[in-house]
């Protein structure tokens, strides 16, 4: 089996090592394979998404000794497909606009008697399922801002199968829960868009058939699986690898500057140290 894989960072800060962790194993598999390594920037998100990012990304992988296929995806270049895909749902009743803020949501989890005090508790409790038309309009002529959310029940049922599952690698078959996450957010008033539709649809566009990718989006697979069922898109197999910690075993994040492959450069180490660090990190 020939894999094609991906990289796709949100150029919202410097890569660290956790990044090169999963680039690296990416693009092993894929060479491994006789496949391909793709990189798909993620950069929808206009207002934190910056060009000097974007720039210092290639530059680090390129540092790496990483090679990726040619072009490029930019998803900020194909906002009008997930605006399409968008209006695809949207005809078939799965999407609803929603205006909470976030603390109207909080506080109407606060007054549900059943809110259980978990995670569990972060489920939007459908408050603007079920607005009339006209209360829709009103809202949107006064220009509130809003969410365009998937209505979880029509969606299971519109997705037409009893089960969804998707192949782990080295586990095999896992069942997927997408209701355990509510009715979850797939675009903004201003952006047709989230990382759940647009993921979905760049995997498949891009013929990707082994998404490598940290534990840390897990969960998401399971949204992204019944998005593939909604629009018919094809399901790739899914390794989701563990995440690289700092010295007190906390997660590596953006934040972690210390870690960040410009750092490591300035401080004088090898592409080959960083590559080493990343895996046995
Ligand atoms: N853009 C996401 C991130 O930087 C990764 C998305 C994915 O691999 O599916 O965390």
């Amino acid at each position: 089996m020939k894999y094609i894989t991906r990289f796709a960072p949100s150029p919202t800060g410097n890569l660290h090592i956790g990044h090169v962790y999963s680039a690296s194993l990416a693009a092993k598999i894929a060479r491994e394979s006789g496949g391909k390594f793709l990189l798909r920037m993620e950069d929808i998100d206009a207002g934190r998404c910056r060009l000097e990012f974007e720039e210092a990304i290639y530059e680090d992988l390129a540092w790496l000794g990483l090679k990726w296929e040619q072009p490029v995806r930019r998803q900020s270049e194909h906002m009008e497909d997930y605006a399409a895909l968008l209006s695809k749902l949207s005809d078939r009743g799965l999407i609803y606009p929603c205006f909470c803020t976030r603390r109207e949501i909080a506080a109407e989890i606060a007054r549900s008697k059943s809110a259980p005090h978990d995670a569990q508790s972060l489920i939007y409790p459908g408050t603007c399922r079920d607005l009339s038309t006209a209360e829709k309009q009103r809202r949107y002529e006064k220009g509130d801002p809003y969410a365009l959310r998937l209505d979880m029940v029509n969606a299971l049922a519109a997705a037409g199968q009893s089960e969804l599952t998707f192949l782990e690698r080295d586990k095999g078959y896992i069942r997927c829960y997408p209701a355990s996450f509510g009715d979850v957010i797939l675009a903004r008033k201003d952006t047709p868009t989230s990382y759940h539709l647009a993921v979905t649809f760049d995997d498949a566009i891009q013929g990707i058939n082994l998404v490598v990718r940290g534990q840390d989006l897990f969960t998401s697979t399971h949204i992204h699986r019944l998005l593939q069922a909604l629009l018919e898109l094809p399901t790739p197999a899914y390794f989701h690898h563990g995440l690289i910690s700092d010295t007190k075993g906390r997660r590596l994040s953006k934040r972690d500057k210390d870690a960040t492959i410009k750092s490591l450069r300035d401080y004088g180490y090898q592409p080959e140290e960083v590559l080493k660090m990343a895996c046995y990190g």
